[in-house]
């Protein structure tokens, strides 16, 4: 069996232009532009894309964008006063706050002072509640399970319940939302992580799988049932080779294997990663939305 390829960046292209089309709608009518605030502290090369690319795309798609770039040296107490601001300011419906933090800033304590009808990135402990207890309607999802999700309903559309869906991983930003998720839509949901017994036997066991780790190329071929669905969230870089300036980029799914056995398979890059970008989207139009009294 060849896989089809799940193509996350038609997608998310095609998200991207009904979410223009929606906020030049909301602009006309209510005369509000949907803002997001996306704030970096110090000088991580991959944050530093992340962000440029999250930016880039809000003007993309007709929104208020703007940038806050803070020094390595940045403390919590400055940060915190910007999140304030952001807050207590109309014109901005979305707050992101580019994860991993400078070491002398908690990270908690940041996403817990984002006002939670702002927290676009979706993981204010009442947002991940939300989600938690089936009101996923109500919370902003994280924007990377919420992707994932959109392209498994691509697949296999909204007849997901009683299937086996097994996540391996268990963060607060993908693992346990994607869990969540899953569970909601009626699956029989394992999540797997670092003390899991016998990983390969328990993936074998999955309609849909769903790779969340940080390990490249760790699920392999013979991991994975004949004509299961497969979600690829991981993104290593791999070493340099001779003679290459950058290690190529691989999921953490060893993908020609696992396409010889997968129904559908994410690639690495060009799956989840733009349907990320995408979502946050989708959640800053659907704050501005709100915000405005339109249903979405
Ligand atoms: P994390 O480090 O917070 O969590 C990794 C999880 O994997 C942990 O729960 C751990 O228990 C589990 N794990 C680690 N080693 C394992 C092993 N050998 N076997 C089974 N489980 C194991 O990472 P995260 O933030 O959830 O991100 C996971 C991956 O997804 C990373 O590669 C990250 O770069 C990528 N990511 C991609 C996007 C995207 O937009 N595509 C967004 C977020 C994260």
């Amino acid at each position: 069996m060849t896989a089809q390829l799940i193509d996350g960046k038609a997608s998310a292209a095609a998200l991207i232009a009904r979410i223009a089309t929606d906020a030049a709608l909301l602009l006309e009518t209510k005369q509000v532009r949907p803002g997001l605030a996306v704030v970096i502290v110090g000088d991580d090369p991959a944050s530093q894309v992340y962000v440029a690319n999250k930016s880039r795309t809000a003007e993309r798609c007709g929104f208020h964008s703007v940038q806050h770039t803070l020094g390595p040296d940045t403390s919590e107490v400055q940060l915190l006063a910007l999140v304030a601001k952001l807050n207590a300011d109309p014109a901005i419906h979305g707050i992101l706050v580019q994860l991993p933090l400078p070491k002398q800033i908690a990270a908690n304590a940041v996403i817990r002072a984002i006002d939670p009808a702002k927290d676009v990135d979706g993981f204010h402990d009442i947002n991940a509640g939300r989600i938690a207890s089936g009101a996923a309607h109500e919370a902003f999802v994280p924007c990377t399970p919420a992707g994932a999700m959109i392209l498994i309903r691509e697949v296999l559309g909204e007849a997901l319940a009683g299937k086996n869906a097994v996540v391996v991983g268990r963060s607060n930003i993908v693992g346990k939302p994607m869990a969540s998720l899953l569970l909601a839509a009626d699956c029989t949901v394992t999540i797997a992580h670092s003390r899991t017994a016998d990983l390969p036997a328990v993936c074998r066991g999955a309609d849909i799988l769903v790779a969340a780790v940080g390990r490249p190329e760790l699920i392999r071929g013979d991991w994975v049932k004949p004509g299961a669905v497969v979600v690829d969230v991981g993104i290593n870089r791999l070493p340099a080779a001779p003679g290459e300036a950058k290690g190529r980029l691989v999921g953490d799914v060893a993908f020609d294997e696992v396409a010889a056995h997968a129904a559908a398979i994410t690639p690495v890059p060009g799956g989840v990663g733009p349907m990320t970008i995408a979502l946050l989207m989708l959640n800053t139009l659907t704050s501005a939305c709100r915000h405005a009294g339109v249903a979405i």
